[in-house]
């Protein structure tokens, strides 16, 4: 087969997109991986291997008993997925009609809601967010019976920022007859209050999107949460793949949410915060840059007319960081994830160089 004739063959919508791409591909001889949220920590698991014959479970009961008791939900309300992004997938898959129905996200904002519209062939609507990056309500009212699904991030990456919940509950009420709202909480856990999940009972539209990735240090195993109503839960189950996670990840997991296994992450979310706190006041006096919104994440978020100078100087010095500036509103933006003291320090060093 020619690779033209591949060309023609494969799905209309696929033929603009390109195949995700790592920066990390361009980066392997680094120290610093500051670009991807990742948590610098890693804890310790064991494998039992005597399963390791058997497919695993769709849904492994202990894993989402144990995420359900630590959101303070019912097993009924949670799934379980490859990642949040699998999580995200499967919303637009099962709610959504290819070719046919759209997405409303709220730019500048996590690229794999759009990202996974376009790879199902559906539209993705755009209600930018305001100056201050909360919701621009009156722009989403917009879309109202004319989307299915509304993604909103909180605390929202990359600007940190957290949704007002006032606003959440306005978003809520003007799609409650038409969509679902989607409030990916990947970074709940450093963030202040407590998120969506308790109120799952008093919004039968809403559904919250939660990861192992961030504060539990597991974003090599790849295992989300979506959490919503049984109703909501019931569509995604004939979506999903048979077997959404695999065993090791599953045991892993089960590790996790146990009751030492938050204790680490809790502990780790502590240490985090102070290390943002500490890098965000090493770098204000440098000048030269403004960091952008009051990050309640893992990341910040800095603004530089010397953005790209200072991106090269650091991947050359073995620290990658990412850039943000195609991003709606983010002119210039760079946005650095929260690593060890050592690796903080690096960057801070590094940075004081540059200016
Ligand atoms: N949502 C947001 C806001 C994220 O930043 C990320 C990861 N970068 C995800 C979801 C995806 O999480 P996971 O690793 O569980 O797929």
């Amino acid at each position: 087969m020619t690779d033209s004739l591949i060309d023609a063959l494969q799905a209309k919508h696929l033929r603009d997109l390109k195949p995700y791409e790592s920066a990390r591909r361009l980066f392997s001889g680094g120290q610093d991986w500051l670009n991807a949220n990742e948590s610098p920590f890693v804890g310790e698991y064991n494998l039992d291997s005597r399963k390791l014959n058997r497919y695993p479970d769709c849904q492994p009961k202990a894993v989402i008993q144990a995420y359900a008791a630590y959101a303070g939900v019912t097993p009924e309300q949670v799934l379980v997925s490859r990642g949040a992004d699998e999580g995200i997938e499967l919303l637009i898959r099962a709610f959504c009609d290819a070719g046919q129905d759209s997405i409303l996200i709220c730019p500048p904002t996590y690229g794999m809601y759009a990202i996974s519209a376009e790879t199902f062939n559906v539209k993705v609507n755009k209600a930018p967010l305001n100056a201050d990056f909360s919701l621009n309500l009156d722009a989403m009212a917009e879309f109202v019976g004319k989307v299915k699904v509304v993604f909103i991030c909180s605390p929202n990456n990359p600007t940190g920022t957290q949704v007002a919940p006032e606003q959440i509950e306005q978003a809520l009420a003007l799609f409650a007859g038409s969509a679902l709202v989607a409030v990916d909480e990947a970074y709940i856990e450093f963030a202040q209050g407590q998120g969506w999940a308790g109120q799952l009972a008093n919004y039968p539209n809403l559904v919250v999107l939660r990861t192992l990735s961030k504060a539990f240090g597991l974003a090599g195993i790849r295992c989300g949460f979506t959490l919503a109503s049984p109703a909501i839960i019931q569509v995604l189950l004939k979506a999903i793949a048979p077997y959404p996670l695999a065993e090791p990840v599953a045991q892993i997991a089960a590790q996790a949410l146990s009751p030492q296994g938050l204790a680490w992450m809790q502990e780790k979310v502590e240490v985090l915060n102070v290390l943002r706190q500490r890098l965000q006041d090493q770098l204000q006096p440098l000048g030269d840059f403004v960091r952008v919104g009051d990050c309640q994440a893992n990341f910040i978020l800095l603004r530089s007319q010397y953005k790209q100078g200072l991106m090269d100087d650091l991947v050359a010095q073995g620290i990658l960081i990412r850039d943000q500036s195609k991003q709606l509103g983010l002119e210039n933006c760079l946005r650095i994830s929260i690593g060890t003291e050592e690796q903080n320090q690096r960057l801070v060093a590094a940075m004081q160089r540059f200016f």
